[in-house]
C-alpha cells in the first residue's frame, strides 16, 4: 500500500504547529508530510506591528522554516496555493503545479475584512505579512521625508489607524514611541505629527475587561494618541479618511486593522464557510470531508456558550497540534480526540515595556504584562524548535 500523503497549506501558527507535531509524532513510513507556504520562513503575526512601526527588526518576527523543521521528514514546497479541491484531493499552486493529497490540513490564515468601506482596499495599508509591514514602515518614513519638500503639509505626517482592537492598539502604541525620533530625523516639528486611532465601537478594545480598557485609554492619552470612538470610517481616499458625518482627516498614511475574515481560497474551494471560515466538526474536520482538517483563522470553533472563539494565535497553535494528533490517530486506527481549547489568557502590548492582560483570572498591567507576553512568545518558540530557536531569538525579545 502506498504511503498516505498529508499536505499542510500554510506555515503560520496553525500549519507550522501541525507540521512540527507530525514530524515528532509519526514514525518513518507512516505518512509522507508536505508543507506548502508562500515563504520559506514563518512570521510571528502577533509581533508584526513592531517592524511595521519600525521599533523591531524583521528578524524578531521571522523564523526560517529550516530552523524548526527537518526537511528530510517534512517536504517543504515554497509556493502560493491558487486553489484546492477537497473532493478531487488536489492542490494547485500559482504556476500550474498540482499536488495530490490523501489528507489535507488547511491553515491559510485570514485576510483584512473591509466591510465594504469605500476606498479602503485601494488606499489603506494592512498589517498582514512581513512584506506588507516593510511597505508600511518605509511608506511612513518616506512621507516624513516629504513633509518639508511638500510645503510643510501636515497630511504627510498624519497617520490614521482604523480599528482599536488588539492589532490597532498594539500598533498605535508602538508607533507613538517611534514617531518623535522620526520627527527629529526628518526635521519635522513635533506639533506637525498626528497619530489618530478611529474606532466604530463605543470603546477601544471592545469586549475586553473594562479596567484594562481604562488603563489602555490612559496610556494612549499619555502617548499623545488621538482616539475617536463611536466613529465609523465612511470612506478612504488618497487624501485620508472621511468619517461618518462627513468629517475628514487628511492623512497620507492610513492603516486598517478593523477586522479579518477567512482566506478567500478556502471559500472558493467549495467548503462551507461563515465569513470565509469553516465551521469544523469536534475533531477539526470540514463538514462532509473526513480527510480535510481546518485550523487557525481558516476555522471557526464554537464554545459552550454558543459563541465563536475569536481568531487568535493561541487557538491556532492548539488546533494545529490537535489536528496533527488526530491525523496520527487515523493512520494508526486509534480514536481521535475532540478539540478542547485551553484559553490561558490574553495579553497585549502598549509599546515596548507596557502591556495589559488577563492570565487565568488575574489582571496584569504595565511592565509585568509586557514581560508575561514576552514569556508566552518564548514559550511558543520553545514549542516550535526547542532551545536552539529560543537562544537565536531571545535577544530580540529583550532589546
Ligand atoms: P497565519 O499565522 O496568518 O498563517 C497563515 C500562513 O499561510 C502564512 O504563513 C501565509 O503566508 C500562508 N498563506 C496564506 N495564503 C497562502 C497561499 N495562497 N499560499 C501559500 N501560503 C499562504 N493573536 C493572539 O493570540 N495574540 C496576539 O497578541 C495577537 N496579536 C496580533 C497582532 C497582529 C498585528 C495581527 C495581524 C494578529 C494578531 N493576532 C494575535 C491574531 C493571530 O496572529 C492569528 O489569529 C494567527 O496568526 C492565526 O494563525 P493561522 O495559522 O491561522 O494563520
Amino acid at each position: 500500500m502506498a504511503t498516505p500523503r498529508i499536505v499542510i497549506l500554510g506555515a503560520g501558527y496553525g500549519g507550522l504547529m501541525a507540521a512540527t507535531t507530525l514530524m515528532r509524532t509519526l514514525e518513518d513510513g507512516e505518512a509522507d508530510v508536505w508543507l506548502i507556504n508562500k515563504h520559506d520562513y514563518h512570521y510571528m503575526t502577533t509581533h508584526l506591528h513592531e517592524p511595521a512601526a519600525g521599533t523591531a527588526a524583521d528578524e524578531k518576527v521571522r523564523v526560517p522554516l529550516r530552523d524548526v523543521l527537518d526537511f528530510d521528514r517534512v517536504h517543504f514546497r515554497q509556493g502560493t496555493v491558487k486553489r484546492f479541491d477537497p473532493a478531487g484531493r488536489i492542490v494547485e499552486l500559482e504556476g500550474g503545479e498540482t499536488i495530490p493529497f490523501d489528507y489535507l490540513v488547511v491553515a491559510l490564515g485570514s485576510e483584512p475584512e473591509t466591510f465594504g468601506i469605500e476606498g479602503l482596499r485601494e488606499h489603506a495599508f494592512a498589517i498582514r505579512s512581513l512584506n506588507s509591514v516593510r511597505v508600511i514602515r518605509e511608506h511612513i518614513e518616506y512621507m516624513f521625508s516629504l513633509y518639508r519638500a511638500r510645503g510643510e503639509d501636515p497630511a504627510y505626517t498624519t497617520i490614521v489607524v482604523g480599528g482599536a482592537g488588539f492589532t490597532g492598539i498594539e500598533f498605535v502604541t508602538e508607533l507613538a514611541e517611534r514617531l518623535p525620533r522620526l520627527a527629529r530625523a526628518y526635521d519635522v516639528p513635533e506639533e506637525a505629527v498626528r497619530l489618530v486611532n478611529v474606532e466604530a465601537a463605543p470603546t477601544i478594545l471592545p469586549g475586553f475587561d473594562p479596567s484594562l480598557v481604562a488603563y489602555a485609554e490612559a496610556k494612549l492619552r499619555e502617548k499623545g494618541i488621538e482616539v475617536h470612538t463611536n466613529t465609523p470610517i465612511k470612506a478612504c481616499t488618497p487624501e485620508g479618511v472621511v468619517l461618518q458625518g462627513d468629517r475628514e482627516i487628511r492623512a497620507k498614511t492610513v492603516v486598517w486593522t478593523g477586522g479579518v475574515r477567512g482566506n478567500r481560497i478556502v471559500e472558493a474551494s467549495g467548503l462551507e464557510v461563515i465569513r470565509g471560515r469553516v465551521k469544523v466538526d469536534p475533531y477539526l474536520r470540514a463538514p462532509g470531508y473526513d480527510h480535510v482538517f481546518v485550523v487557525g483563522d481558516s476555522a471557526v470553533v464554537f464554545g459552550e456558550d454558543g459563541r465563536p472563539y475569536p481568531p487568535t494565535a493561541q487557538i491556532a497553535v492548539q488546533e494545529g497540534r490537535a489536528a496533527a494528533l488526530n491525523l496520527a490517530a487515523i493512520l494508526r486506527g486509534t480514536p481521535m480526540q475532540p478539540f478542547k481549547p485551553n484559553i490561558q489568557g490574553t495579553l497585549a502590548s502598549l509599546g515596548r515595556w507596557e502591556g495589559i492582560g488577563i492570565v487565568g483570572k488575574r489582571r496584569f498591567y504595565g511592565l509585568i504584562a509586557s514581560l508575561l507576553k514576552r514569556g508566552s512568545d518564548l514559550r511558543y518558540l520553545w514549542q516550535l524548535g526547542g532551545m536552539p530557536i529560543v537562544l537565536k531569538k531571545i535577544r530580540y525579545f529583550f532589546a
